[in-house]
């Protein structure tokens, strides 16, 4: 019999869980308006809401937080940070910023203007937003399997070449001032890009002289799927993926409270001198001086360690191992979830599993309810009242997923953790035809309304 993976680590310190009960539950999310971000995490057992800044540091990260030097400017822990990310990434420049959208508007305030098109693959929602902030257009690219649920692709991030192709033959160059990449992608779940594809974006990037960066948040993951799943990558290192990946673009951005493993941080990293030297400006303006930008020495000097531990295999196959056996449990239980899974969630399909409650009901918010109710379990919607108001009717824009998103937090929980997220899934997929209540909006902002917005409890016909 194969031995079964193990986390590669064993815990020195421990945060306690508070429990408490349904009836607990139902007063508390009542009294939170139904708003899963309203609730204090006192008051969550398992939190899933998402698996940025929420990891669990090393002894060696804190370690390192005793030796963070505070010195102003060019402090050792900058050095460290540098040292790493230069190492990693192969690129010669880099600057530190407080975290992954911070280091988007310094790179963007250098390369992005009014009527330009950035083309990419389901770019993510603050990459987007510092997109149109600029009143530049975001143009997604990605491969069409990425959309449908039942493909089994194995690189659901992949860009469409040709339509990243027919983007740019069809528009002036200089209106296009690079192509960003999001590895892996967040479309359909933490999605991988393959190698292959990275080599064909970059080949076309380099044919029309179009910049490549890359939106990291996830490198690291996104490396372990190409080991495991490009043949040619099966006995590679994560840290020899990580370098080629890299040696492809011009830079990249980096939210680190993801594969840095920390609470607060980002970077970013370039090829080229020019851009570097319009970006210092920008990030001493924005962020602060360009040895710290926005993060304490302590905090870089657990970056750089962070980094270094979350590009080893053994940590990143627990991790996706971890994520995958939800999803393998839930999928034995019949709960309808998302495949294949992505590296950091998974998505338990709202409209398989609650089609009785109306769309207009918001089902996914009201299974996300339930799941809060019967176990203490906290999600994500990522439906309706996610995808907002269309901004001229003002009519609710039906996005064509409904979905709970379980992010994991990394390194945070166990399985046994696992199981209870399975089990408390599955008894509410075996009693889901008794479903009563959908919900209805009693307010909400004008933009991304999900963070705020309130919530009332209606039963359903
Ligand atoms: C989280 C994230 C960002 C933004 O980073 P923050 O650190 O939250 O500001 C950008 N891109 C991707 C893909 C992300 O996951």
């Amino acid at each position: 019999m194969q031995l079964p993976y193990i986390e590669p680590y064993k815990i020195k310190m421990v945060e306690s869980i508070k429990k408490s009960t349904v009836e607990e539950r139902k007063q508390w999310i009542k009294e939170a308006k139904y708003n899963l971000f309203k609730l204090s995490s006192d008051k969550v057992i398992i939190d899933l809401l998402t698996d940025s800044g929420t990891g669990a540091m090393s002894d060696m990260q804190w370690a390192e937080m005793m030796q963070g030097d505070e010195s102003y400017a060019g402090s050792r822990s900058f050095e460290k940070l540098q040292s790493i990310v230069k190492e990693l990434t192969g690129f010669p420049y880099f600057i530190p910023t407080h975290q992954g959208r911070a280091a988007e508007n310094v790179l963007f305030s250098s390369l992005v203007k009014e009527g330009d098109l950035v083309p990419g693959n389901s770019h993510f929602d603050t990459t987007k937003g510092h997109i149109e902030f600029r009143k530049a257009t975001a143009v997604d690219c990605t491969i069409d399997e990425a959309f449908d649920t039942s493909s089994l692709h194995p690189f659901k991030g992949n860009v469409d070449i040709q339509k990243l192709q027919e983007v740019i033959a069809s528009n002036p160059l200089e209106k296009i001032p690079f192509v960003i990449l999001t590895l892996t992608c967040n479309t359909a779940g933490g999605q991988p890009v393959s190698m292959q594809n990275i080599r064909e974006v970059s080949a076309l990037c380099k044919q029309y002289n179009i910049p490549l960066y890359f939106d990291s948040a996830r490198f690291a993951e996104n490396a372990y799927f190409i080991k495991v799943r490009e043949e040619e990558f099966a006995d590679k290192s994560i840290k020899e993926i990580v370098k080629e990946m890299f040696s492809y673009g011009d830079g990249m951005t980096m939210s680190a409270k993801k594969d840095g493993i920390v609470n607060m941080g980002g970077f970013i990293s370039l090829r080229d001198a020019q851009v570097y030297q319009q970006c210092t400006t920008f990030n001493i303006m924005y962020e602060g001086f360009i040895t710290y930008g926005g993060m304490s020495g302590r905090d870089m000097g657990a970056l750089a360690r962070g980094l270094d531990e979350a590009t080893e295999f053994d940590y990143l196959e627990s991790r996706i191992q971890q994520v995958h056996y939800l999803g393998n449990r839930l999928v034995e239980f019949g709960v309808p979830v998302q495949q294949p899974f992505g590296g950091h969630a998974i998505y338990v399909d709202a409209d398989r599993f609650v089609p009785n409650i109306a769309k207009a009901e918001y089902r996914a918010q009201a299974l996300a309810i339930e799941l809060y109710i019967t176990a203490g379990i906290r999600g994500v919607e990522i439906g309706t009242i996610m995808a907002d108001r269309d901004p001229v009717t003002r009519d609710n824009r039906y996005p064509k997923l409904e979905l709970v998103r379980l992010a994991i937090p990394r390194r945070t929980y166990t399985l046994s953790h696992m199981e209870y997220v399975a089990v408390a899934l599955k008894n509410i997929y075996d009693t889901r035809h008794e479903a009563k209540f959908g919900y209805e909006i009693k307010w909400e902002a004008p933009i991304m309304r999900h963070f705020t917005v309130e919530l009332e409890k209606i039963g359903i016909n």
